[in-house]
């Protein structure tokens, strides 16, 4: 049955079936967050498109290339959140958040919208869930955000988490680093790509995000940042890796991380899991302490990650986790039966039970292996002879076991069911 319509490309609709995993992603990172002292904030999906410009920059791709930004019928310019921390500190500042907090700490889940080429596990329109922390530059910091991102991820039932990050210097360091990175690709511009070349011009470090394996060998040999850290970027660093290992988190230091946002200063990371083999990361993140500055701020340090909830999902799916179904499917047979069904569902309901009752008017047979393929844990039958003698019948569709119950029974006897089969 297909209609006029499809889903814009680079958009997928999240159907009843697969809901519960999304919920149980939600339920389990969030649990996490909340752990670790971060209360959600919800921004609007829109911002004036001026804000990405100045946070994210100019010269990224994100703000030049995939920004879903328009003119709305008041002459303003708007564009979709192509991520979220901009948002956040936007709203810091508005609302004031760190005026009697020396560490603002907020998590947020939602959509965003980037206009890139779909592929496995990249949407237009895909969802992040994540952390921002305001406040303080101490690098014990960004050891617990970055704890706090691979607990998340395990919550969510990924295994096999792969830490890797890198120092991407200060505004003090960074541009004498990457003047040496230009001079190494320009002397030898025909070993790259249009897109490295044009990556040396405007922001070397992206030279390393090249997919081009003949770029890749030519940048065997070219100069690292970790060589070019001022003092204090380089005393950060060791202190964020000291930091990891006290509290026993195993890091991968790799100097050709980088990220696509300009404003990322200090410690960048980047969490790869094994389920994906060597596919995108599955949540990035870092230091942006000069970010609020940008905005028209106090100078005030922050961190924070996000994470790909599509990618996770892939990641969680290809370990292979089945869909819940309801706990009991009613299967009735005959118009009287039907009310008498939705009259027990109906007082199920109320004491916590997820109940499904059958309306296709379908044979007996028929009703149970709905049930069977819906992954009801017990079917409950009502027909003419159970309204006559007031018992009704309950399956427990895992063992088998069978009772005739009134209907005043059925809660007890499901929930003693439950906590036999728990
Ligand atoms: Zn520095
Ligand atoms: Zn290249």
């Amino acid at each position: 049955m297909m209609g006029e319509f499809k889903a814009p490309k680079g958009t997928k609709d999240i159907l009843p079936d697969d809901s519960p995993r999304w919920d149980r992603f939600f339920n389990a990172v969030e649990t996490v967050y909340k752990n670790y002292g971060y209360g959600r904030i919800d921004t609007p999906i829109f911002e004036a498109e001026s804000l990405f410009a100045r946070g994210i920059g100019d010269g990224t791709d994100i703000v030049n290339k995939e920004m879903y930004a328009f003119t709305d019928k008041g002459g303003r310019k708007i564009a979709l959140r192509p991520e979220e921390t901009a948002g956040v500190v936007r709203a810091f500042l508005e609302h004031d958040l760190g005026r009697n907090n020396p560490l603002f700490k907020a998590y947020y889940k939602g959509p965003m919208f980037r206009y890139e080429r779909p592929q496995g596990g990249r949407q237009r329109q895909f969802w992040q869930v994540g952390v921002e922390a305001l406040g303080s530059a101490d690098p014990a910091l960004d050891a617990e955000v970055i704890d706090c991102a691979l607990e998340s991820l395990s919550a969510a039932g990924l295994e096999d988490l792969k830490l890797h990050i890198n120092s991407v210097g200060c505004p003090i360091c960074r541009p004498g680093y990457t003047t040496v990175l230009r001079g190494y690709i320009l002397t030898e511009p025909d070993r790259f790509c249009p897109t490295c070349l044009e990556r040396a011009e405007k922001n070397p470090m992206r030279v390393f995000d090249c997919k081009n394996p003949g770029c890749a060998a030519a940048l065997q040999a070219a100069p690292l940042i970790t060589a070019h850290l001022c003092a204090a970027c380089a005393d950060h660093f060791s202190a964020v890796l000291a930091a990891l290992q006290v509290i026993g988190v195993a890091a991968e230091p790799d100097p050709r991380l980088v990220r696509g946002l300009d404003y990322y200063t200090k410690t960048a990371f980047e969490i790869k899991s094994g389920a994906l083999g060597a596919q995108d990361a599955v949540a990035a993140g870092g230091r942006y302490d000069g970010l609020v500055e940008q905005f028209g701020g106090v100078s005030t340090p922050g961190i924070g990650f996000a994470v790909g909830v599509e990618r996770v999902l892939l990641a969680t799916e290809a370990a292979g986790r089945p869909a819940a179904g309801p706990d009991v499917y009613v299967a009735t047979l005959g118009a009287e039966a039907r009310q008498a069904g939705l009259a027990a569902a109906k007082g199920l309901r109320r004491t916590g039970f997820a109940v499904a009752v059958d309306f296709s008017d379908k044979s007996l047979k028929k009703q149970l292996s709905y049930a069977d393929k819906a992954g009801a844990g017990f079917t409950l039958i009502v027909g003419d002879e159970e309204l006559q003698t007031g018992a009704y019948v309950i399956k427990n569709m895992r063992t088998g076991e069978q009772a005739a119950l009134d209907p005043e029974s059925l809660e007890p006897w499901l929930t003693s069911q439950k906590q036999e089969g728990a």
